[in-house]
């Protein structure tokens, strides 16, 4: 299917709303019938038409077919935050007594999930270094269920090789999900290398305006009918109409939005990784990053996300160079039209902090859609004040 038909078509059933381009927000929570048999018909069987907004509703259904396009899957459900979308599909494969392996570092609430939340009802998660296949398959457990992905993470961008671990898990009858924020369906399409479930946060680039929180879930019809009619409409926490409707707003310049930001991005790295006061540039399509090969082959693309490692010998240096930034804005998140830093040493106690801890010292940058030498010219007064 084309991009440009997913985009601006799939779902688009125009003749249905007075012919408006931008769909209606259908603002109900609840749909009626004309007969008692057509009632039961629908109760019986929601996952396919309208009952209740808990469920489907029509803004939503035009957003989850072309979430599922893009990610080449048959069907997608859509959340109120990528966090429940995680929670949701860990939770569909997992009961009483399963063991889950997760990569060691996947997105901080999904790691909350499995060390705090799982626990209480007996399901245990062995947390691997993901860059070695291998890993994977010596945490194998008999009462292994389900094998966590985070393909590149966002903040070093550790990589696992899809294919592979898809075709061991394959092999052992082990689900897999994984995390596709950072890639978005445009630059990577984790089920066409083999994995079940694929999640992403669509607060990010896919609402690309910072104004949405948004979750996605994609699979078989099979696996996300099994969903919907439990987790999905048991934790309630699926997305609301209007939010619905600012995703579609966001779907339809995505693309553009992500080759600006790539090209933006590789801009800044460029410039980055001439500058003394950097000890180290993390981006994954660098030729210098550990991975690049890996990240090359299967990935797309890459927009926005850079982390750098500050030669620093305080934390004062640490803040003074985010404190001095003019224009990127000091937030977590990222995904929309403004460059953002987040420096990892803002989530630590003033009084943790080593310098001769390299997590300390990073500072993850998003670019965003301004021009790049506006940001470049930002950076460089702020590295300047550091001293
Ligand atoms: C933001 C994020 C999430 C969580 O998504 P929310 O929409 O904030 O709930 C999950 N994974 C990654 C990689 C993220 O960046």
């Amino acid at each position: 299917m084309d991009l440009s038909y997913i985009i601006n078509e799939l779902g688009e059933d125009r003749e249905q709303y007075f012919n408006a381009i931008a769909p209606p927000i259908v603002q109900s929570s609840n749909f009626a019938f004309d007969t008692v048999a057509g009632m039961r018909e629908r109760m019986l069987d929601e996952y396919q038409g309208f009952l209740y907004s808990r469920g489907n509703n029509p803004t939503i259904d035009i957003l989850r077919q072309k979430l599922a396009a893009l990610d080449g899957a048959e069907d997608a459900l859509v959340f109120s935050s990528g966090a429940a979308a995680i929670f949701a599909a860990v939770l569909s494969q997992v009961q009483q007594g399963d063991h889950i392996i997760s990569v060691k570092e996947p997105y901080s609430w999904a790691r909350q999930l499995f060390e705090k939340l799982l626990p209480r009802f007996g399901v245990t998660t062995t947390f691997v270094d993901g860059t070695d296949t291998t890993n994977f398959e010596k945490a194998i457990q008999s009462n292994t269920r389900l094998i966590y992905l985070e393909s590149p993470n966002s903040m070093t961008f550790a990589l696992q090789d899809i294919p592979a671990v898809a075709a061991l898990a394959r092999s052992r009858n082990i689900t897999t999900v994984i995390d596709n924020s950072y890639c978005t369906p445009l630059y990577q399409q984790p089920h066409l290398q083999g994995i079940d479930l694929v999640l992403q946060s669509a607060t990010k680039f896919i609402s690309g305006h910072s104004d949405t929180i948004a979750g996605v879930l994609t699979g078989t019809r099979e696996k996300i009918r099994k969903i919907f009619i439990s987790e999905f409409l048991n934790i309630g926490s699926g997305i609301a109409p209007f939010s619905a409707w600012l995703l579609l707003r966001g779907l339809r310049t995505l693309e553009i939005r992500l080759q600006r930001s790539a090209e933006s991005t590789r801009q800044v790295v460029s410039w980055l990784k001439q500058q003394p006061r950097i000890q180290q540039v993390y981006f994954p399509l660098d030729p210098d990053f550990p991975q690049y090969e890996l990240a090359s082959r299967q990935m797309k693309g890459a927009a926005g996300l850079v982390t750098i490692l500050l030669k620093a010998e305080s934390r004062q240096q640490v803040e003074t160079f985010c404190d001095s930034l003019q224009h990127f804005l000091m937030a977590v998140s990222w995904g929309g039209h403004e460059s953002l830093a987040f420096p990892a040493c803002a989530a630590l106690s003033a009084s943790d902090f080593d310098p001769r801890e390299e997590k300390h010292r990073m500072v993850r940058l998003y670019i965003g859609l301004e021009d790049p030498d506006y940001l470049v010219k930002d950076l460089a007064q702020a590295l300047e004040k550091m001293g």
